[in-house]
């Protein structure tokens, strides 16, 4: 079908995700094939996929290893449910999980998006409680500017005023305190006194209110949708001894930072922490199928474990959980990181994105770069010295990023804060191309 008649019909039938569709129809972008770390649109354009196609194709696109496990997996079956039977590839993923992740964890329920696994982590964790006959203990911590997901349960513990705010009266209420942002606080205080202090609230909050709490929902180590603001050092693993003193389940979202992505295989590895709960997707599949999953420990899986009749199963499931294709090119993945040393290259990457960003430090309008592993966040500002932002009608970072595109690169802002997080494979060659781009269109727009 000829171009121009795509475009109409994607503005005439499609409702895309988080997209203001008035944005889409003045901007359309098709995307039809890809190849390594680019993309190519229908109309043959390339673009270097600059946020590894929204945080997961951590292999770029058409990797090898995984089409070929796909088709082979294609060739026995694609699907039976999990309900009630387990599947081959789900058995031999969860052992490679659990073979992965943190010591403590031990068990995996599967989903199907970043959301979901952070909504049967929420349920996971009321419901523990309340088979534990420890049922006052029903409420959530959060932490101010916090993105789950979007899902109901998930926006009850997302913090993101402008995303959130509309949906409150639909919500769960949860606890807030605040987290503890070394360029964004109010005072120009040192990450570690911020941290104290931000530790300090949580433990006045956990004496008051702990016998009312579940869990505690985290983003682990750099906050993503939020702002891509990092934690300084020393405060996860604080919050862990936290809820642990004050027996309130610890839940850590992996789902951005998982496999690989900030130089570990999971973020909480930087900190030692050991969660009660964690939540993975993205990175899982990388980028191929829609596979996520909910971690924890023997502890909280024993709870859940009688005759059916005491009526403490875990009542969550979704039609597509466990899906037989999704795990065989999870496990396909996995393998590659091992035969890659993917982790091990991220170590290396970071360090030469660190060198290539380091000059636009110097830009008049960018803020702040905060990096950790190969996610990067630039914030563009209008007055550095005061670190005023942009008016927000400008859309700074919008516009900023649709420069990129005509310069051949594609990622999405948040905020006035340009995301960067190419595919981990990415070369030093193309890395340097990415950047040069970034600088290029932050230049021209700012
Ligand atoms: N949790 C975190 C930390 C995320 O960054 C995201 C998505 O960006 C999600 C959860 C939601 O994942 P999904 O979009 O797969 O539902």
């Amino acid at each position: 079908m000829e171009s121009q008649k795509l475009v109409e019909k994607s503005s005439q039938y499609l409702w895309l995700p988080f997209t203001q569709m008035k944005d889409y129809d003045e901007n359309p972008l098709i995307i039809e094939s890809g190849e390594g770390v680019r993309l190519r649109d229908i109309d043959g354009n390339e673009y270097l996929d600059g946020y590894s196609s929204l945080w997961l194709n951590v292999h770029g696109h058409r990797k090898e290893e995984i089409n070929i496990a796909i088709k082979q997996q294609l060739d026995k079956i694609a699907h039976s449910t999990l309900l009630g039977a387990a599947n081959v590839p789900s058995i031999l993923l969860a052992e490679k999980l659990i073979d992965l992740a943190p010591n403590n964890l031990k068990r995996v329920f599967y989903s199907d998006s970043g959301a979901t696994s952070v909504e049967i982590a929420i349920k996971m964790a009321y419901q523990y409680w309340q088979n534990k006959g420890r049922g006052k203990k029903q409420k959530f911590i959060t932490l101010q500017n916090a993105y789950h997901g979007d899902t109901v349960g998930a926006i009850s513990v997302g913090k993101v005023d402008i995303f959130h705010r509309v949906y409150k009266s639909l919500m769960f209420d949860s606890l807030v305190v605040p987290f503890p942002d070394p360029y964004h606080h109010p005072e120009s205080l040192d990450p570690e006194t911020i941290r104290d202090r931000a530790l300090e609230e949580l433990e006045n909050l956990l004496k008051e209110h702990h016998e009312e709490i579940a869990g505690m929902t985290v983003e682990s180590i750099i906050q993503g949708a939020g702002g891509m603001n990092i934690m300084p050092k020393g405060y996860l693993k604080g919050i862990e001894k936290l809820c642990r003193k004050y027996e309130v389940l610890l839940i850590v979202d992996e789902v951005a930072t998982g496999f690989g992505r900030t130089g570990k295989m999971f973020a909480v590895e930087h900190e030692g922490v050991e969660p009660d709960i964690m939540t993975v997707a993205k990175g899982i599949t990388a980028g191929y199928l829609p596979i996520a999953a909910t971690l924890t420990t023997e502890e909280i899986y024993q709870a859940f474990y009688d005759d059916y009749t005491s009526l403490k199963t875990f009542f969550h499931g979704h039609s597509y959980t466990g899906n037989q294709l999704g795990c065989a090119a999870a496990l396909a993945n996995l393998e590659i990181f091992e035969k890659e040393q993917l982790v091990q290259q991220v170590q290396m990457k970071s360090k030469l994105i660190e060198t290539l960003l380091e000059p636009l430090s110097e830009h008049p309008h960018v803020g702040d770069i905060r990096q950790l592993g190969m996610i990067c966040g630039i914030e563009l500002v209008k007055d550095k010295e005061k670190k005023i932002p942009f008016e927000w009608s400008q859309r700074i970072g919008y516009w900023t990023t649709i420069k990129m595109r005509e310069l051949g690169m594609l990622t999405r802002p948040v905020g006035d804060t340009i995301v960067f997080m190419p595919p981990l494979v990415t070369s030093e060659k193309e890395l340097e191309e990415m950047v040069s781009i970034m600088k290029a269109a932050i230049e021209e727009m700012t």
